[in-house]
């Protein structure tokens, strides 16, 4: 089993205080989904997880299963199991998508991939996920549909198998066929070995993976944490009800 527990986390960008002290403690087989506002951290709290530069660090820790996050490069992190799929993939044009995969699995694994194997296990992800044949050939992202490049980014998660995952809008773009496809495949992996936490705007992912834990992020904090019965009340209600239900104001 695996715990990743980040204890009062402050990130700044720019000199602009974003995270104000974020605290979760996240096990291999639970889901967290944190759902909030635009505007309110959540892909920052993401990308200063994986070590983004842009976002500085200024109070707190991340620790998975006892080593400090903050401290590693980005690709350490990577190794000690940890993944981001991210809201905003980006194009890398002359890289193909499959070379890119081996190789992010090569350095995640520090092991080498034989060819053979790695095919074999690619195509068969790529099945489940309903992706296009022509895909591993094509570079990394560039002219995929909003839709695919989400689809790439859990064929990713399926291929490294990181023991923390945080899928930063995976839903986003996704029309009702492909929500269900990679809402399936993501609920499909969860184990005792494996935990993510699921960043969402919308109730409809939570159809298909169930999570264990809900949060409300509000201007950089945590500020409620329930079941799924939060869900609802969000989908129904907005967030104005959290402001009035704790006296906040943001
Ligand atoms: P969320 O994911 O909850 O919608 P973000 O974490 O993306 O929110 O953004 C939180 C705040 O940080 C916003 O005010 C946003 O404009 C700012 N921000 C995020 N990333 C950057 C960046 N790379 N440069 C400058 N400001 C940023
Ligand atoms: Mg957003
Ligand atoms: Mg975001």
């Amino acid at each position: 089993m695996s715990t990743l527990k980040i204890n009062n986390l402050q990130v700044e960008i720019e000199g602009k205080k974003i995270l104000k002290g974020v605290n979760l403690v996240v096990n291999s087989g639970e889901v967290h989904a944190i759902m909030g506002p635009n505007g309110t951290g959540k892909s920052t709290l993401a990308s200063a997880l994986m070590g983004h530069p842009k976002y500085e660090v200024t109070e707190g820790t991340a620790i998975l299963d006892d080593e400090n996050l903050l401290e590693m490069e980005v690709d350490e992190r990577a190794r000690s199991g940890l993944f981001l799929a991210m809201q905003y993939p980006a194009e890398v044009p002359g890289v193909t998508n499959s070379d890119f995969m081996r190789q992010a699995l090569k350095a995640v694994s520090g092991k080498d991939v034989s060819l053979i194997d790695f095919i074999f296990k690619y195509e068969k992800n790529a099945e489940d996920l309903k992706m296009r044949k022509d895909l591993p050939h094509r570079y990394l992202n560039e002219g995929f549909s909003g839709g695919e490049r989400k689809r790439n980014e859990i064929l990713q998660l399926k291929t490294l198998k990181p023991k923390i995952a945080i899928l930063d809008e995976i839903d986003s773009g996704l029309d009702v066929d492909a929500l269900k496809i990679v809402g399936n495949n993501v609920n499909d992996m969860i184990s005792p070995e494996f935990g993510c936490i699921l960043i969402t705007h919308y109730q409809r992912i939570l159809d298909y993976i169930e999570p264990t834990h809900v949060h409300i992020m509000i201007d950089g904090k945590i500020v409620l944490t329930g079941g799924k019965e939060l869900i609802t009340k969000i989908d129904t209600n907005g967030y104005e009800w959290v402001k009035e239900e704790l006296g906040i104001d943001f």
